[in-house]
């Protein structure tokens, strides 16, 4: 506390994001980082990129970025938006089409920063409870709202909501924008991007952190209408010029245009978490069904937090989350390698 601070400051509760340890021996499935390094040519596109270039400011429009985005999802350049990380895009997101008379609406369990942006910007905000069985059910979102927004898979549960109630959401508020974090989407959920064109209210944000590989290099986008874009570049331009910097462009466009590495990458990812999942439960594990690149799991005779720190003890670092209490028995697996998978297996079989 200080007399310095703005007022806003002394108001502010951070996000805390997952631990980056400094230990390097550890298996880390924490995160929710890629257990596969970026692509051949990924990195030959960032040597490339270390050059004399770099004294140059880089394209304050990410034209090339865009056109690469575009192209990978059958938009045009002025449907998408990109920035330094999703994070970045969601706090722009927050500020320049969540913040309305009426209470931004999202789930009690979901991403823990929406509210951490809420307090930033002085956006009112609600809750909505998710249902019994930790899913999202879009009845409950039948109220006056000034926005909607949750990831698709959701965050910590990992339970992808069907395209089909999307879409009604889409369709029942049609004076809000509907933000789909699809962070998590390409490791088995059905993106909403397809609904763009017919819902002008739509903004589905990705980031190149998870299925891409590359949450060192901090890029993620939004795509929507022109109209919604246009509303991101504006807050964009009054922040920052030049988000995405020319390791970030060359990096990221090499990504998205490496389909079959992107592929195969998920693909192993997926394979070995159904491989995990069957593991976990001939221990006595219940894992919600998941669409994302980890798993949230309960042991019925263990405490969360304590089989956390069991873990920690044999060097496996998974998160936990101490509130709200209906999560609090949940382990956040994030889906490493097979051989991290029989390293949590083994440490399991010897805790338990
Ligand atoms: C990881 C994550 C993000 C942020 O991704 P970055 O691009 O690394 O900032 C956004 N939303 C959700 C739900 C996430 O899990």
């Amino acid at each position: 506390m200080s007399k310095f601070w703005s007022d806003i400051v002394h108001k502010l509760t951070p996000y805390v994001p997952g631990e980056q340890p400094k230990l390097t021996n550890l298996v880390k499935l924490n995160t929710n980082e890629n257990p596969y390094g970026p692509g051949p040519k990924v990195i030959a596109a960032l040597k490339t990129e270390a050059a004399d270039t770099l004294r140059l400011y880089p394209d304050p429009n990410s034209d090339a970025l865009k056109a690469a985005i575009a192209h990978a999802y059958a938009l045009s350049p002025n449907q998408v938006f990109v920035g330094n990380g999703s994070d970045e895009v969601l706090a722009h997101v927050f500020q320049a089409l969540l913040k309305h008379d009426q209470p931004l609406l999202f789930p009690d369990i979901t991403y823990s920063f929406y509210p951490v942006y809420c307090g930033l910007y002085g956006i009112d905000y609600r809750t909505v409870p998710l249902a019994e069985d930790f899913s999202i059910n879009i009845d409950d979102y039948k109220q006056p709202n000034g926005g909607i927004i949750f990831p698709n898979p959701n965050a910590p549960t990992g339970i992808p909501l069907a395209l089909s109630q999307i879409e009604q959401l889409l369709q029942r508020n049609p004076g809000s924008v509907v933000v789909i974090d699809e962070a998590y989407v390409d490791f088995g959920t059905e993106s909403a991007v397809g609904l763009i064109s017919r819902y002008p209210n739509l903004l589905v944000t990705h980031t190149l952190s998870k299925a891409r590989s590359l949450a060192g290099l901090r890029v993620g986008y939004a795509m929507g209408s022109p109209d919604l874009i246009e509303a991101l570049i504006r807050v964009k331009d009054s922040f920052n010029s030049y988000p995405i910097d020319r390791f970030a462009s060359a990096g990221a466009i090499a990504a998205l245009q490496d389909t079959e590495y992107f592929e195969k990458t998920c693909k192993q990812v997926m394979a070995t978490r159904e491989a995990l999942v069957d593991d976990l439960v001939k221990l006595g594990f219940q894992v919600l069904p998941s669409g994302a690149n980890f798993i949230f799991a309960r042991h019925p005779a263990w405490d969360g937090a304590e089989l956390t720190a069991k873990l920690r003890e044999r060097s496996i670092i998974v998160r936990h989350f101490k509130s709200p209490a209906r999560i609090s028995p949940y382990l956040r697996i994030t889906i490493g390698t097979d051989a991290q998978s029989k390293l949590l297996i083994d440490a399991l079989s010897g805790i338990l």
